[in-house]
């Protein structure tokens, strides 16, 4: 095959490029470590998890929404790229099929970053949108969080309609509006009938985290596609003194509510690369869920971060620290056990 006068071994390249590595790479998590994968289709919305990675073939199917293909087809679907974009994202962005190994652990290609002007330009939709429906500052208050904290940290509500021309207002064409990953399916908003949390670096947003307002929508949670942050360590300057660590969205947004330099994992994956962007951090206080997962994420940062690590333990009956966000003694029963937690050894 001929792309843009270069010959591409296409066998190759697949070979580089394993379709469930590029996948996961995407934010999709698989289930299973066979020659069969399920997990939530990136391009529809769905709960199910029809979205259906084949090992031996190489080939990706959805029994939702039919989309299918193999490793070069994800990539331009995800990324609203034609062919020769896709093989050059794959290949590293310089134009040829280079033979240079990946970095040693992770053969999965990081996707680029989204652009970072259209996501802010998102994030500010949605924030004003936070103020003119009340039910999603009406969800913030009954975890706990406050409208200023939501001002200070530009918290949104997505109703489902006015992105669209939001963004076409600021200047965002068509084609990128499909490639920024805040629309699903047929070009329904991602985030519909979610409050919207962004994770911002210098001023500007890197990337979105929604969380359902009402039971009945589903997934509860829904992210943008690729690589996920360290949430909020973008807001904590170069090389913060302190930073407490916790596991989920809420986690961290009662954090800050309370006045702590904070930053959340986002579940318990990845955790050499958390260890890794906390390296200038002196001090790192892990308030992780109290479940197996939690411990077990809590105990792999002790080993990866040594003496910088110190671990906060939940009263009994509490599950994480956004549980704790809803009793008025919260707040007091935390900071008593952070004060232990710090208490010189
Ligand atoms: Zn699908």
């Amino acid at each position: 095959m001929v792309v843009a006068q270069q010959h591409v071994d296409l066998v190759a390249l697949k070979q580089r490029h394993p379709l469930a590595e590029v996948v996961t790479a995407a934010g999709v998590q698989l289930r299973g470590q066979g020659r069969v994968r399920q997990g939530l289709c990136p391009f529809h919305d769905e709960t199910a998890g029809s979205f259906t990675v084949y090992g031996d073939t190489a080939r990706f199917h959805c029994f939702g929404c039919g989309a299918s293909g193999d490793v070069l087809d994800f990539v331009q679907r995800t990324e609203g790229l034609t062919l020769p974009q896709a093989i050059r994202r794959l290949d590293g962005g310089n134009g040829t099929v280079c033979q240079v190994a990946a970095p040693r652990g992770s053969r999965a290609t990081p996707l680029p970053p989204r652009d970072p002007a259209l996501l802010t330009a998102a994030a500010r939709c949605y924030h004003r949108a936070l103020w003119r429906y009340p039910q999603g500052r009406a969800y913030l208050a009954t975890r706990g969080i406050s409208a200023a904290t939501a001002k200070r940290l530009g918290l949104g509500y997505a109703p489902g309609h006015g992105l669209r021309g939001a963004l076409a207002g600021a200047g965002f064409a068509a084609a990128q509006q499909r490639a920024s990953g805040l629309f699903v399916g047929r070009g329904a908003e991602r985030f519909a009938g979610m409050v919207v949390v962004p994770a911002v670096r210098d001023r500007q947003v890197q990337w979105l985290a929604g969380r359902a307002i009402t039971s009945d929508r589903t997934p509860r949670f829904q992210t943008l596609p690729g690589p996920k942050p360290l949430l909020g360590l973008g807001r904590l300057g170069a090389a913060p003194p302190r930073v407490v660590l916790t596991e989920g969205l809420f986690d961290w947004l009662t954090l800050v509510e309370w006045g702590l330099p904070a930053a959340a994992v986002l579940g318990t994956q990845g955790l050499d690369r958390v260890a890794a962007a906390l390296r200038s951090c002196p001090r790192v206080v892990l308030a992780f869920d109290a479940d197996d997962a939690g411990r077990a994420a809590a105990a792999q940062l002790t080993e990866l971060l040594g003496q910088r690590a110190t671990t906060i333990t939940l009263p009994p009956g509490v599950s994480d620290v956004a549980d704790l966000a809803t009793r008025p003694d919260g707040r007091a029963v935390f900071r008593r056990r952070l004060a232990t937690a710090q208490r010189p050894r």
